[in-house]
C-alpha cells in the first residue's frame, strides 16, 4: 500500500516513539487526510498557512471541554483548580519544547502576530524613541513589519532593512553595517514563509548582542520543522503560532527572557494581569500573568500542549529529516520540468517550495491543482517585500509537513504538468 493510500486507513492507536517514523502510522493519526476533495484524495500542501491536527490533540480538546473546563486562576472550586493545573502544565510543556530556562518566560498569546505586537507595545513603546533604529529583514512576514512601522510612525523611529540576494539568502555583510548607537532591536524570521530560507539566526543574534541589541525571532515557520532551543540561540524573544504546529487556532507563544519581560510594560490591561487595583493605583502582576490579561484561550493552550507532546514523540529531528527528503525530491522533480522556475534557492531551506510557471498565473495554477485535490497557496504570502525584491507579484507555494509523502510530491508534479498542458 502506498503511503498516500495509507492516509485513508483508520488509526488503531496513536503514534508512539517506538514506531520510529512510520509514515503510515503517522498519517492514520490525521482524520482530515482521509478526505476526498473534488472526488480525489486530498493532498494537503498548504502547511505553512496552517497544519492539520492529529487525533490525540482533537481528543485532548474534547476531554478538556467535556470534563475539565472552568475559568482559571480565580476559582477555589475543584474544576477551576483542575483547569488551572492543566493550563499551567501546558506552559511547562512549551517551556520544555523550547528549552526555555523558566516556565514564566512562556507567554500565551493568540498567535505570532499577537506575540510580535506584544513585543512592539511592551518593549518598543517603552524603550524606542525618535531617531532610534529598528533592524528588520527583506524576508519578514507582514506580521513582523507592520507593527514596527506603526511604532516608527508613532515615535519617529527609523526602520533599517537587511537586503536579500536573488537566492533568498540575507546579505550578512550589510546586516552588520546597519548597527549603530541608535539601534534598539532586531526582528528576523527564522524561516521565510514565502521562500523557505533558513536564516542564520544564531549568528545574527550573536552579532546583535555584540552591539548590545536584543533580537526578536519570528519562529512561526521554524518550530514545526526543526528542533528549536531558545537558550542555545540566545534569542531575547521568540514568537510562534499553535495552528502551524498541529495545535488549535487562537493560541501562540511569546518566549521572552525574564529580564526583558520584567522590564517591559504590559500590552493589554484587565483582569488577571494585576496584583491590586484601586482608582489611585494599580499594581501589575508578575510574569507571565502580567502579559495575559483577561480569560486566556485555556482549551487552545491545553491543545497546544498536547500538540507539542505529539510532535516530541515523533521527534523534531526525525521530522526535519523526512521533510528535507520531501523538499529535495520535490525540488529535483519540479526543477526538471521545462517552464517551471523555482523561486528561492537558498542553501539552507525548510519545507517550502515556491515556484512560477511560464505563461500561467499562480492563481490559475492553484485553482486547477485544487480540482485534483491538491491544496497549495498562491499569492504574495503576506511577504510583499520579498515579491517586490524578486520582481514577482505572486508565486505558487507548496509547503510540506511530516505527514506528507513522496507519493504526494509526485501527485503535485503530475498536477503541475497537467496545468501546463491546459495552457500549452
Ligand atoms: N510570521 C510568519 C513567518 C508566518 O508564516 C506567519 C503566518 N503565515 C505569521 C508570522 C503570522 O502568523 P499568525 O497569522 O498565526 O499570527
Amino acid at each position: 500500500m502506498s503511503a498516500r493510500q495509507a492516509g485513508r486507513s483508520s488509526a488503531t492507536a496513536p503514534y508512539r516513539a517506538a514506531d520510529a517514523f512510520d509514515l503510515e502510522r503517522i498519517r492514520a493519526d490525521f482524520p482530515i487526510l482521509r478526505q476526498q476533495v473534488h472526488g480525489k484524495p486530498l493532498v494537503y500542501l498548504d502547511n505553512a498557512a496552517s497544519s492539520q491536527m492529529p487525533q490525540p490533540v482533537i481528543d485532548r480538546l474534547v476531554h478538556y471541554q467535556s470534563a475539565q473546563h472552568a475559568n482559571i486562576h480565580r476559582g477555589v472550586h475543584t474544576l477551576s483548580a483542575l483547569a488551572t493545573a492543566e493550563y499551567e502544565a501546558a506552559r511547562c510543556k512549551l517551556q520544555k519544547f523550547l528549552n526555555a530556562a523558566e516556565a514564566r518566560e512562556v507567554i500565551f498569546t493568540s498567535g505570532t502576530t499577537d506575540a510580535i505586537n506584544l513585543v512592539m507595545h511592551g518593549y518598543g513603546r517603552k524603550f524606542i524613541r525618535a531617531g532610534d533604529e529598528i533592524i528588520l529583514t527583506t524576508l519578514e512576514h507582514h506580521a513582523n513589519i507592520v507593527p514596527w512601522q506603526m511604532l516608527a510612525e508613532e515615535t519617529g523611529a527609523k526602520i533599517r532593512v537587511v537586503p536579500m540576494m536573488d537566492t533568498g539568502e540575507l546579505c550578512l555583510d550589510s546586516y552588520e553595517k546597519l548597527f549603530n548607537a541608535r539601534t534598539r532591536i532586531v526582528g528576523v524570521t527564522h524561516v521565510s514563509n514565502a521562500l523557505g530560507s533558513i536564516n542564520p539566526v544564531k549568528l545574527m543574534i550573536a552579532l546583535a548582542h555584540a552591539h548590545g541589541v536584543p533580537v526578536l525571532v519570528d519562529g512561526a515557520q521554524a518550530v514545526p520543522h526543526m528542533p528549536v532551543d531558545v537558550q542555545d540561540l540566545d534569542c531575547d524573544f521568540y514568537a510562534f503560532s499553535g495552528h502551524k504546529l498541529c495545535g488549535p487556532t487562537g493560541i501562540g507563544v511569546l518566549y521572552g527572557k525574564a529580564k526583558w519581560l520584567e522590564s517591559m510594560q504590559p500590552f493589554k490591561g484587565g483582569g488577571d494581569m494585576i496584583l491590586s487595583v484601586s482608582f489611585e493605583r494599580t499594581v501589575y502582576n508578575t510574569i507571565p500573568q502580567k502579559f495575559e490579561a483577561g480569560t486566556p484561550p485555556i482549551a487552545a493552550a491545553i491543545g497546544l500542549g498536547a500538540a507539542v507532546d505529539y510532535l516530541s514523540t515523533i521527534g523534531l529531528a526525525a521530522i526535519a529529516r523526512h521533510e528535507h527528503e520531501l523538499l529535495q525530491h520535490a525540488t529535483e522533480r519540479l526543477r526538471a520540468l521545462p517552464g517551471v522556475r523555482l523561486v528561492g534557492t537558498a542553501r539552507h531551506k525548510a519545507a517550502v517550495l515556491s515556484f512560477v510557471l511560464d505563461g500561467v498565473h499562480p492563481h490559475d495554477v492553484g485553482t486547477l491543482l485544487d480540482q485534483e485535490g491538491i491544496a497549495v497557496r498562491t499569492g504574495h504570502h503576506c511577504a510583499q517585500p520579498v515579491m517586490t525584491r524578486l520582481n514577482l507579484a505572486a508565486t505558487v507555494r507548496a509547503s510540506f509537513a511530516f505527514y506528507n509523502s513522496h507519493a504526494e510530491v509526485d501527485a503535485l508534479v503530475a498536477g503541475v504538468r497537467a496545468v501546463q498542458e491546459v495552457f500549452a
